[in-house]
């Protein structure tokens, strides 16, 4: 019997290693964004807002031949459970450059030459797996608001907790555990488009935690599918 899950394979927040936390989607949250999303992924409550594409500004920043984007990540001040200090951290540099780069694998940047695409993550409330959280609001947001895409990115994180790899870690899971590994994914083109890992797996438990995450990330996009079908069949009732 371990301290994060039970001899019933039960984890302290009753989940099994397979299961994902509840999520809600709602999409079109800011009146002045051109698209938005707010997630809740578990505890974790996230706001994404893309504006663009605009000409972009300062000029010298534009491409001749395709968007640039722009990220940034922010965790409120309130959103821990010590106050968080609102200076940018190291750690919020970092996921508005891995939340960037997951966007441009999946944005046709081409479409939109000379032009800037600012995304913006606030978090209000965190809980282990807010980058995965964070990317799944972006790509919801992104589609609101008509931004050509190859495809939807999630993003699902996958750990090891009494040497069980297991999925979507809690913030406690996550401090108490061995492993994390947040993993982003384009569901129909059935690629990875973030992969970070922090712990030690064995090659073994690596495959386990590629396959687990992918599982999750599938769960997701079916969630982010829904929100954004039901979005746009309840724009064509109200007309
Ligand atoms: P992720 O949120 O993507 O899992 P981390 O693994 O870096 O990113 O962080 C795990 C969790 O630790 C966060 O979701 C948040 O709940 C908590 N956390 C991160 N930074 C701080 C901070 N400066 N103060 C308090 N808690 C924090």
């Amino acid at each position: 019997m371990g301290k994060l899950i039970d001899e019933n394979g039960i984890r302290l927040d009753g989940r099994r290693w397979d299961e994902i936390r509840p999520i809600t989607i709602e999409i079109g949250v800011i009146k002045n964004a051109d698209g938005s999303a707010y997630i809740e992924f578990g505890k974790n409550k996230i706001i994404a807002a893309v504006y663009g594409p605009r000409e972009a500004h300062p000029k010298h920043l534009a491409l001749p031949d395709k968007a640039i984007v722009r990220c940034r990540y922010h965790m409120a001040p309130f959103s821990t459970e010590e106050r968080k200090s609102p200076q940018p951290s190291r750690r919020e540099i970092e996921i508005s450059l891995v939340l960037r780069r997951a966007m441009e694998s999946a944005i046709f940047l081409e479409e939109y030459p000379r032009s800037i695409i600012d995304v913006f993550v606030e978090v209000l409330q965190s809980d282990g797996g807010s980058r995965c959280a964070s990317i799944t609001a972006v790509s919801a947001a992104l589609a609101d608001s008509g931004i050509s895409m190859r495809d939807l990115v999630v993003g699902c994180a996958v750990g090891k907790i009494d040497g069980q790899i297991v999925l979507d870690l809690s913030d406690y899971e996550d401090k108490e555990g061995e492993g994390d590994m947040p993993v982003a994914y384009m569901p129909n083109l059935d690629k990875i488009v973030l992969l970070q890992f922090d712990g030690i797996f064995s090659e073994e438990e690596f495959k386990k935690a590629i396959d687990l995450a992918i599982l999750g990330n599938k769960k997701v996009y079916e969630i982010l599918k829904k929100a954004l079908i039901e979005k746009y069949f309840s724009m064509v009732d109200e007309k």
